[in-house]
């Protein structure tokens, strides 16, 4: 990161997949929209039980851990989250503002978590329609558990290539 571009950075955007279920996408996406967040990945995932675990590795002790895990794993919804990179100015900062409280009862009417969050009434979570990056620690852990280099249009963290032999799927010719 060089000087002019100091308060520039990136954070980890997931469209729940109580999101993605209610076809919120496109009204999450419009409230993220400013010509300061700039999108520099997305990508549709399917949620495996490891990358949930290590995303909420730091909630392992709470009660809600394993409710939170299935639902990220869309038990309630559908078993994919929307994963996006977003770069700008204080951009970890202000995109947790446009999301609102953890909690959808305490979030802000304005807010996405605070105008599509619910409370699940079987088990308590939070389904909070977003998750988004706390600080630049996270950012940069998050961003790299979701998300491959090469998959991200500007890159801002090392990297390093390695000569690897695996079987990747490609089309049929
Ligand atoms: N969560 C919950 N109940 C709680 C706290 C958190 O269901 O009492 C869920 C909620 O979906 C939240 C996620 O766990 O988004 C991660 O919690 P964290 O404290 O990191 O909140 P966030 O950073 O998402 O605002
Ligand atoms: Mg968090």
């Amino acid at each position: 990161m060089d000087d002019r571009n100091a308060d520039v950075e990136q954070t980890l955007v997931l469209i729940k997949p109580d999101g993605l279920k209610r076809s919120l996408t496109g009204n999450i996406i419009a409230l993220l929209s400013h010509p300061d967040n700039m999108i520099v990945a997305v990508k549709l995932v399917k949620v495996t039980r490891e990358l949930a675990e290590k995303h909420y590795s730091h909630l392992k002790h709470k009660p809600f851990y394993e409710d939170l895990i299935r639902f990220l794993l869309g038990e309630w919804h559908t078993n994919r989250v929307m994963a996006l990179v977003y770069e700008g100015p204080n951009i970890i900062q202000r995109i947790r503002e446009i999301s609102g409280a953890t909690n959808p009862e305490e979030a802000k009417p304005d807010s996405i978590r605070g105008k599509y969050g619910r409370i699940h009434s079987k088990t308590g979570v939070y389904e909070n329609v977003i998750h988004c990056s706390a600080n630049d620690i996270d950012a940069e852990k998050e961003i790299k558990l979701w998300f491959e280099p090469y998959e991200i249009v500007n890159i801002r963290f090392p990297v390093q290539y390695v000569v690897e032999e695996r079987t990747v799927m490609r089309w049929k010719t």
